[in-house]
């Protein structure tokens, strides 16, 4: 309902406060959390740019700090910040002993958090974020499309990369056309915020497996929007994040702008990796290529694609053109 929902955006801001407090307030938070954002080089302009905070060790200091304050066991649960575990006394914070980023609407209210371990450690997932509530539906938000608007509209490109620190790390070079979907599959309604900005995306997706397996994914979607595209992966197990604390702005810029390849480009580079001459990788290569083609709204789009893959390929239009008949048949 209307004024649950309300209370929803209250209490995140409110958490949103409690978050940034234990940070910078709470010797806990300075020692543990503050110097954790320090070791990743971020500069305290981008730690309040971006309202970074800390969920303190104990269990329930939100929980009992929002109960303090008026708040009930019902909202609190349904706000996904608090658990309240049958059989036990009391409620427990979702979010412990973690960094915390909170995730903005596109104007600008809290809907959510994503919450990052402090030291790697295999046995917990790196980040925990907030589940779906009557406020955040995760496949409706991108991260850092508040805080980057106004660069995406202006540079007429919207920049992808795929986690938070990404994000965060590209605004501290100078760098604020950009959004992440955050670990989750990038979704039409996502596209559609996008495009509302810009029709042009560059992906940056880490180089590796996973971060190719998302690229190909998103290529097809977005082309499925009618987005123009450009690929870029990071060498040597670099994302955005690293890359773009070793070298300059202007080295950053220039390296996205020159190294990011058209779809095709990108996709014949992977997919005919270590296939030497064999015949049938490159058909394949072709195939899944042809595929992608075959998401590409525009006729005439689709037919200047077919001749760039005719000519890098040596193969006859006709023939790409049958196959791309198959592939838009199987698509439907
Ligand atoms: P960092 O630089 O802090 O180690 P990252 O952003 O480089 O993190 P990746 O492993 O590349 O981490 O993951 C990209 C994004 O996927 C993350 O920013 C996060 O949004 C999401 N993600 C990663 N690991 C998990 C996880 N265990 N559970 C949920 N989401 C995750
Ligand atoms: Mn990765
Ligand atoms: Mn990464
Ligand atoms: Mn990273």
């Amino acid at each position: 309902s209307q004024t649950e929902k309300e209370l929803l955006y209250k209490i995140h801001e409110i958490a949103n406060d409690f978050f940034q407090d234990q940070m910078f307030e709470t010797e806990e938070g300075k020692t543990i959390a503050y110097s954790y954002f320090k070791e990743r080089e971020l500069r305290d302009d981008i730690i309040r740019k971006f309202q970074l905070g800390f969920a303190p060790e104990q269990k329930d200091a939100f929980t009992e700090f929002a109960l303090d304050k008026g708040y009930s066991k019902d909202i609190l649960e349904k706000s996904g910040l608090s658990i309240f575990p049958e059989n036990a006394p009391r409620g427990i914070d979702r979010f412990r002993e973690r960094v915390i980023f909170p995730i903005h609407s596109f104007s600008g209210r809290v809907l959510g958090f994503g919450a990052r371990i402090l030291r790697n450690n295999v046995k917990t997932a790196k980040y925990l974020n907030s589940p779906e509530t009557e406020i955040y539906h995760k496949s409706q938000v991108l991260y850092g499309l508040n805080q980057g608007k106004q660069a995406i509209s202006k540079n007429n490109l919207c920049l992808l990369v795929e986690g938070y620190m990404d994000v965060i790390a590209l605004h501290q070079s100078g760098i604020e056309n950009v959004v992440s979907s955050s670990g989750t599959a990038l979704t039409v309604e996502q596209i559609k915020l996008i495009k509302r900005l810009t029709e042009n995306v560059t992906i940056l997706f880490d180089g590796d497996a996973p971060g190719i397996k998302a690229s190909f994914r998103s290529i097809d979607m977005l082309l499925s929007e009618s987005m123009n595209i450009r690929i870029l992966l990071f060498p040597d197990g670099d994302d955005p994040d690293s890359f773009s604390r070793k070298h300059p702005q202007e080295y950053v810029e220039n390296f996205i702008k020159n190294e990011a390849k058209d779809f095709i480009d990108f996709k014949a580079e992977i997919l005919l990796k270590d296939a030497g001459s064999d015949p049938i990788r490159k058909a394949e290569a072709i195939r899944d290529i042809v595929k992608s083609v075959a998401f590409v709204q525009n006729a005439l789009k689709q037919e200047v694609y077919l001749k760039e893959v005719s000519n890098k390929f040596g193969l006859s239009e006709q023939s790409l053109f049958n196959e791309l008949n198959v592939q838009k048949q199987l698509q439907k």
